[in-house]
């Protein structure tokens, strides 16, 4: 090869499927002559260059027999090795490509004709510009799954390419079962009947899949996920049963929620439903955050308190989600405790249903298993914001336009450089350690049963029995035989002052943690009537974390707009729960308000970044009110409001204060049914 003669150089390429030649476009490229006029012309091409001494080594290699996408460049080959045979250089000028996946070429007839414009850099944002692969430096790195980036793919978006894009579409739908956001609209753009034309033109066979793709609620039953489970996963590409496709680097989408506790599931749910491209991002390997994780088994915040039945405060996704969960069997009935009610929940129910509604929601992406380590939060609507997301196998960028902040610890706040307060560690809320007990028998937590088992751990812990950190234990039964939560709320660790954000602070909290929950589960067998077969059947993942750092927002809400249940006309959710502040681990202190108070707009959207919204754990508000509006029912109202005034924002181009608060609750009251909720 090395001696090749120069001027053949691109022929040699072209035919061994190397680098190609660059040559000026001519009438061909779009009609391309019948196969035997392209048979003739190739082999003629060959009997000239029989006579040069460097191409005996081509001219007997076999042409690559695979059909399609592999003609163009055998095309191109005859064409250049008849040029050089005939003393021509190779011109320079536009060039075709292959499309990314061969496969995909090959059933989209015609899609192969469709010329490639040369790159337009200054279409493309600065901080988008994608990855190089460094096998081959002139292409963009591809996808993993070639098929869900056709939709993507630059030659299909040229407005010559409509057939093709059509029938790109089409394709979609026959190896995925479903279409996605994007190419959806080019389906939706057409009648009916033409629909159906292009069905019959394009893949036969595929009319019930195209109705299907107008029938939003069958789309999931229909996806490869469901195929694979069901064993009929046969024709679907290997990349689709691995499951979602991994984002590529600089990925982007209209809202990016940190944190996939209750919070950020509403949050996400909300924005995706109302129509932006959404991607919730979760450092555990679960959604669910305290509710998973650190096994807390009651909803609270979703009644309102005083009255003689429950009823319900929030008219939007809280609301379907206790539904939904009791419909699972997740969620007993609501009890009652002093002048307030609670569902009584199962923590891997919650998870579930999170795990359910998340799959099925169209416009949502959910990673798991991956931190936010960084953030670069834009403060108007022209500004992308950029979180740096880092995974077991590396880390890589997103774009977003809103970022919503459900981490429970303001974290994306924090690393964006956004106002964050945190109260004084000495009256931060103590930090529970929940586990489950089983092979109780029933009678011996119910009733005073419960009470005297409470008072009598106390008092081994006050007379050197138990450690003291064990002075504070409540039970209660899940619903299920012999079955209990015991809720240990301990106190800061000897000689340190109480640091919920330091990872090794925690790690130590955890050890000292089971050892103390240990040491009880062994007094209660040793001394409690009913608990000598008693065994944990489950830890928690972590300790359960009651606060931590906040953002803070337009508007903070404060303890007397809580007592007195202060209503605003900016309102997008409610909280109705007392302020139960735990800042003496033996104890919670209670307040009652008049009444539910206001969650305004203005504290879900962070006062330094326009376009950074909160809700849950880290919403505005002072340590005191917070004690009120932490609670699971409050952090999916205020997930929910956050997540629809994320998707106006992301979809009107302005930032998160100007969007109008009636709107975002006309939202909610009329999109209810829309969630993917059973
Ligand atoms: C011990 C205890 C008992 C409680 N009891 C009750 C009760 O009985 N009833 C009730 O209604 N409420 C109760 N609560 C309060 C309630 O559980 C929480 O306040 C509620 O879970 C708040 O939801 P959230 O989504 O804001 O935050 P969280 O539930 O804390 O979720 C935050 C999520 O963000 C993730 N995250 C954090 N940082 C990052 C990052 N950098 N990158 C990616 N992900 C990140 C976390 O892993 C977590 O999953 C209790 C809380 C505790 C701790």
């Amino acid at each position: 090869m090395a001696a090749l003669d120069e001027r053949a150089r691109p022929a040699v390429g072209a035919l061994a499927g190397g680098p190609r030649a660059r040559r000026a476009p001519g009438p061909r490229d779009r009609a391309h002559p019948p196969l035997a006029r392209r048979q003739r012309a190739r082999s003629r091409a060959r009997e000239r260059a029989r006579g040069l001494p460097h191409a005996d080594d081509l001219l007997s290699r076999r042409r690559d027999p695979r059909p399609s996408c592999r003609d163009g460049g055998a095309r191109r080959g005859t064409r250049e090795l008849r040029r050089a045979a005939a003393g021509e250089p190779a011109a320079e000028g536009q060039r075709r490509r292959d499309l990314p996946h061969a496969r995909v070429a090959a059933l989209v007839p015609g899609a192969l004709g469709v010329r490639r414009r040369p790159r337009r850099a200054a279409r493309r944002a600065p901080r988008a510009a994608p990855a190089r692969d460094p096998q081959r430096p002139d292409r963009e790195r591809r996808r993993g799954d070639g098929l869900r980036a056709l939709c993507a793919e630059p030659a299909l978006r040229q407005p010559r390419a409509a057939g093709a894009r059509r029938r790109a579409v089409l394709v979609l739908l026959r190896v995925h079962g479903r279409v996605l956001p994007g190419p959806r609209a080019v389906l939706r753009r057409r009648d009916r009947r033409r629909v159906r034309r292009a069905v019959g033109a394009g893949v036969a066979g595929q009319r019930a899949r195209a109705r299907a793709a107008r029938r939003p609620r069958r789309l999931y039953a229909r996806s490869p996920t469901r195929r694979v489970a069901t064993g009929r996963a046969r024709g679907v590409p290997r990349a689709a049963r691995r499951g979602p496709a991994r984002l590529t680097r600089a990925a982007r989408c209209d809202v990016a929620v940190v944190g996939g506790g209750p919070a950020g599931i509403a949050a996400a749910l909300a924005a995706s439903t109302a129509g932006a491209a959404t991607v919730l991002i979760e450092r555990d390997p679960a959604l669910g955050g305290n509710a998973t994780h650190a096994l807390v088994h009651t909803i609270c915040g979703l009644y309102l308190q005083d009255t003689d039945y429950p009823q319900l405060v929030h008219p939007g996704l809280p609301t379907r989600w206790a539904e939904a969960l009791v419909k699972s069997g997740g969620a007993g009935d609501p009890e009652v405790a002093g002048r307030v009610r609670y569902l009584p929940i199962r923590p891997p129910a919650f998870a579930e249903l999170a795990a359910q509604a998340c799959a099925k929601a169209a416009a949502l992406t959910v990673r798991l298993r991956t931190v936010v380590d960084g953030a670069e939060l834009g403060r108007g609507p022209r500004e992308t914001s950029r979180l740096s997301l880092r995974t077991a196998s590396g880390g890589e960028p997103l774009d977003a336009r809103v970022v919503i902040d459900t981490s429970g610890e303001a974290a994306a706040a924090a690393l964006g450089g956004a106002d964050t307060a945190m109260a004084e560690s000495a009256i931060l809320q103590r930090p529970s350690f929940i586990f489950r007990l089983e092979g109780v028998r029933g009678e011996a937590f119910v009733g005073f049963e419960r009470l005297r088992l409470s008072s009598s751990v106390a008092h081994a812990a006050r007379s050197g029995g138990l450690p003291p950190e064990c002075e504070s234990l409540v039970v209660r039964g899940d619903g299920r035989p012999g079955s209990l939560y015991a809720t240990l709320t301990i106190p800061p660790l000897a000689g340190r002052t109480f640091e919920p954000l330091d990872p090794d602070y925690l790690a130590a909290l955890r050890v000292r943690a089971y050892d103390w929950a240990r040491k009880v589960v062994a007094f209660l067998r040793a001394t409690r009537p009913g608990f000598a077969g008693a065994r944990v059947a489950d830890w928690p993942a972590r300790v359960g974390i009651r606060e931590t750092r906040r953002a803070i927002g337009r508007i903070e809400l404060t303890r007397e707009d809580v007592l007195a249940g202060r209503r605003r006309r900016d309102e997008v959710a409610s909280g109705s729960w007392p302020i139960e502040l735990w800042e003496d681990h033996r104890r919670p202190r209670f307040e009652y308000p008049r009444g539910p108070c206001s969650i305004p707009l203005g504290a879900l959207v962070s006062r330094s970044h326009a376009m950074l919204g909160m809700a849950g754990r880290c919403l505005s508000a002072t340590h005191e009110a917070l004690g009120a509006l932490r609670v699971i029912g409050t952090a999916l109202a205020t997930g929910e409001a956050i997540g629809v005034a994320a998707a106006l924002a992301a979809r009107e181009h302005t930032t998160l204060a100007s969007v109008d608060a009636e709107g975002v609750r006309e939202w909610i009251a009329a999109h209810a049914d829309r969630y993917p909720l059973p």
